[in-house]
């Protein structure tokens, strides 16, 4: 939508309220429609011109994404100063503005003009707004998402040319009022019909001003895009695929606003022995036949720390977990998560003599008892 709707109070056009619903809006439309339609009125220019601003009001007010981009705009701009600081062309005389034009109803240019450049009596006490959230990503090591870690983050976001403040025109220039829309960014098509078609204006693509000066920094665009690298702090314990909130670190606020919040979407590396499950970590141990047949006291790594023991008890099972406490990942709290330790029984794939002969002998001891025998009880 161009900047420049915003200067027009679309709501007091239709004659409804700020908070009126969309099918009061459609209602108020509808009538207003009808009594200032041109083919009601034939040769009546007050009434086409009335008839082109109810359907540019209208146009957006219908559509509710289009009306709250303009509520949000009116609310930024609604007493001007949006540009301020740009030029000091009083009240917008020299703007180049066709002169003798039938301008639309209750619509002044130099009140647009004079609003917008920070002329006239309209000055500096646009509302203070806050900026908008900014999205970023960071990739981080299996340890540095448990212990936390700073990193530099580069967000990018669009902003006003800060050449030009916006205004797309050369220093020392301004732009001019559209000669093709008379600002208004709208065109009605001539189809003819009942209802004539309002769209956006083909000569200065919605936008109400054409730029004959280009700013050379942005090429007429009036928009930059910024880019800038911080130090982002990120907490300990964060998971793979969470969402950080960033309290302030995003867009800067206009006006006195506060800034918007950075939001980090984190991705963690997988690490090499541990893994996570909430904020437990995790670690599978490989233990030896005999350690687990017998029991046995295992050192197991942690992350960051001494190795803890763990005591094996005899006649463990492949695939029991034990619960080092304190060894996880911390949580909100300050408090520590546990290492949760799952052991895996080696069978070993190769012999020596001595333990060929030592299993043999276990085999022998074992005296054919099937560990299988359970399988085939029969029942139901
Ligand atoms: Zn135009
Ligand atoms: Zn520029």
């Amino acid at each position: 939508m161009n900047n420049e709707w915003f200067e027009k109070d679309f709501y007091k056009i239709l004659g409804v309220s700020k908070d009126a619903s969309a099918s009061d809006i459609k209602k108020a439309y509808r009538k207003l429609a009808r009594d200032h339609h041109p083919d009601a009125k034939p040769g009546d220019k007050a009434a086409e011109e009335k008839f082109k601003e109810i359907s540019e009001a209208y146009a957006v007010l219908s559509h509710a994404d289009k009306r709250k981009e303009y509520d949000e705009q009116r609310a930024m701009f609604s007493s001007g100063g949006g540009f301020g600081g740009f030029g000091r062309q009083g009240s917008g005389g020299g703007f180049g503005y066709p002169g003798g034009t039938t301008t639309t109803g209750g619509f002044d240019f130099s009140d647009l003009l004079g609003g917008m450049f920070g002329g006239g009596s309209r000055t500096r006490s646009a509302p203070a707004r806050r900026g908008a959230d900014v999205e970023s990503e960071a990739t981080l090591s299996f340890d540095d998402a448990i212990s936390g870690v700073t990193v530099p983050l580069r967000t990018t976001s669009d902003e006003p040319c800060p050449t030009c403040h916006g205004t797309g025109a050369k220093a020392g220039t301004v732009p001019r009022v559209c000669p093709n829309c008379e600002g208004s960014g709208m065109q009605t098509s001539a189809s003819g019909g009942l209802f004539a078609m309002t769209e956006p204006c083909d000569v200065c693509r919605g936008r109400g001003l054409v730029v004959d000066d280009p700013c050379g920094t942005c090429h007429g665009s009036g928009r930059a895009t910024s880019s800038r690298t911080m130090q982002v702090r990120i907490p300990a314990g964060v998971k793979d695929g969470q969402r950080i909130r960033l309290k302030g670190k995003g867009a800067k606020g206009e006006n006195g606003g506060p800034s918007g919040d950075l939001l980090v979407t984190v991705h963690v590396q997988p690490h090499r022995v541990f893994g996570r499950k909430g904020d437990n970590l995790t670690i599978t141990v490989p233990v030896a036949f005999d350690e687990a047949a017998l029991g046995a006291e295992i050192a197991v790594p942690t992350l960051n720390g001494a190795p803890v023991r763990i005591k094996v008890p005899a006649g463990t099972p492949n695939g029991r977990t034990f619960r080092a406490r304190g060894k996880g990942a911390p949580r909100k709290d300050g408090t520590k998560a546990d290492l949760l330790v799952t052991v895996e029984v080696q069978v070993p794939s190769a012999l020596t003599e001595d333990a060929r002969a030592a299993v043999e002998s276990f085999r022998t001891a074992r005296d054919g008892d099937d560990p299988r025998a359970t399988l085939f009880s029969g029942g139901a």
